[in-house]
């Protein structure tokens, strides 16, 4: 199979080596071999890439194209992206590790439908007429932003990057995208399709780097009208820094999770069961949303143990490639030794593993899917992303118990409820302070509903048409009638 065919930076539809001649490696996490290597962008490379977004917003074609023109490449983006989809699932699975049926089913067809999506919306995009005091016509204009710098993580490289371009690209926006240094393989030929499906030179540039560098010199560029950043909560505070710290750039952030599962003795139990396991064990855990800890009601907290272990000791982890594999490997050792010490930091404060808690396989980041119990809210566990296939078991009494401590975290992201009684779901649902509720399911996504923070877990919405926020700004303009 064909890796991607420059791996090279790209900057103005043309592909570049990076100033400094510099590569970097690229991983196979189930093999622990290197896959390729590609150019590694620095301050130097986001300057030029910068350069050329902003000339490309500022002048034609992009900025005399109409909306629906906009649309119709975003549609041909979506198209090639289905013409060459097995593909991108391979390449993504060969670089990130996860199982290829998820790449297929998840990653691949919400990547293709958020491009479908923006490409519906970008010419509905439209300000008000307002009426105001005195003689006067008032009306605003939706503008996009400007230049726009996108910073993105491992864990869905391909998705998160559709999920930053498409409504970037849908309101007139032009693009710095800066993919993970662990996974650039599949951004990159996403690169190759935006080029063919006619977006003009500098609209979208695509530089591969790290964090310090590259990603920094993002957030800090005083020609950079806004910065849209995905990853973890600490690193997310120092975007905004940055960008405080310079130009004032707009910024959204979409950051760390520790997300409530919950489920009471009246739910569907085996319902509940597959919905624990999708919550933490899809994508090996390595979710911002994932289900991690899970608040059982106490009647029913030994049946529901012992239900999901039988369950969860039958899933088949390995070759992400083999199309049987439920759960892959970790993104790289760093994460994978990560995990190891979240569970012996739990069996330290005193929870007990019910089943996993160690690799899976000799080579690769396998981790085995891991249940901890006896956990309370107030453990490390239960308080820090462990960013892993670890669900913590959490017991609880009723109700007033359940929302002090589903509550007490520091993240907002999701949550998930699981009960018959549709009066107690909607009440808790409102009550509980996150950004996603998953009333009798987990982790369900659409191209068209908003997903994003509450509290530590950042700010701004991402998808639907909240996402148009992020990219548009308000002009209100007056005319005197006199
Ligand atoms: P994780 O800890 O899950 O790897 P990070 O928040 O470190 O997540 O990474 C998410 C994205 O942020 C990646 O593209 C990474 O390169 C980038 N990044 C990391 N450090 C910085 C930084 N100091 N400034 C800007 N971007 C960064």
């Amino acid at each position: 199979m064909q890796l991607v065919k420059p791996g090279k930076l790209l900057i103005n539809n043309e592909w570049c080596e990076a100033e400094s001649g510099k590569r970097f490696d690229v991983f196979n996490p189930a093999t622990e071999q290197k896959l390729t290597d590609v150019a590694e962008g620095d301050a130097k490379d986001i300057d030029r890439a910068v350069k050329s977004a902003r000339q490309a917003f500022e002048t034609g074609p992009w900025k005399n194209m109409t909306a629906r023109e906009r649309g119709r490449i975003l549609n041909r983006v979506a198209l090639l992206l289905q013409k060459h989809k097995t593909e991108f699932a391979e390449l993504e699975t060969l670089n990130n590790g996860k199982p290829i049926s998820e790449t297929l089913n998840a990653d691949l067809p919400l990547a293709i439908e958020t491009f479908e999506y923006y490409a519906g919306l970008a010419d509905k995009i439209h300000g008000d007429t307002i009426p105001v005091n005195g003689n006067f016509f008032n009306y605003t204009l939706r503008e996009p932003t400007g230049v726009v710098g996108q910073i993105i993580p491992w864990n869905f490289p391909l998705l998160m990057a559709a999920w930053k371009l498409g409504p970037a690209l849908a309101t007139g926006c032009t693009v710095v995208l800066k993919p993970a240094e662990q996974t650039p393989l599949t951004a990159l030929k996403l690169g190759e399709i935006l080029i063919e499906a006619g977006l003009p030179p500098g609209v979208v540039n695509i530089i591969p780097g790290f964090g310090p560098t590259a990603g920094a010199a993002i957030a800090s560029h005083n020609d950079v009208d806004k910065v849209a950043f995905t990853g973890s909560t600490e690193v997310g505070k120092l975007v905004m820094r940055l960008a405080a710290e310079s130009n004032l750039k707009r910024v959204s952030l979409e950051l760390g999770g520790k997300a409530p599962n919950i489920v009471f003795a009246d739910s569907d139990l085996s319902a509940a069961v597959d919905g624990a396991m999708r919550g933490i064990f899809f994508n090996q855990g390595e979710v911002c949303c994932a289900g991690s800890r899970l608040f059982l009601e106490e009647k029913i907290h030994d049946e529901f143990i012992s239900m999901l272990k039988t369950r969860v000791e039958k899933m088949i982890v390995g070759n992400p490639l083999d199309p049987k594999t439920q759960m892959g490997a970790q993104v790289n050792k760093e994460q994978f030794n990560k995990i190891l010490n979240y569970i012996e930091k739990g069996k330290q404060e005193g929870a007990k593993v019910v089943t996993g808690g160690a690799p899976a396989h000799k080579q690769g980041y396998f981790m085995k899917p891991t249940i901890l119990q006896g956990v309370n809210n107030q453990m490390t566990v239960a308080r820090e992303e462990i960013f892993g296939p670890v669900v913590c078991a959490i017991p609880f009494k009723n109700q007033d118990d359940l929302r002090k401590q589903a509550n007490d975290t520091i993240y907002g992201l999701s949550a998930g409820i699981w009960t018959r009684d549709i009066g107690k779901a909607h009440r808790l649902a409102k009550e509980i302070k996150a950004g996603t509720v998953w009333i009798n399911c987990f982790n369900c996504f659409d191209a068209a509903s908003p997903f994003g923070g509450f509290k530590q877990s950042g700010f701004g919405r991402e998808l639907g048409k909240y996402a148009l926020e992020l990219y548009t700004q308000v002009k209100s303009v007056w005319v005197s009638l006199d």
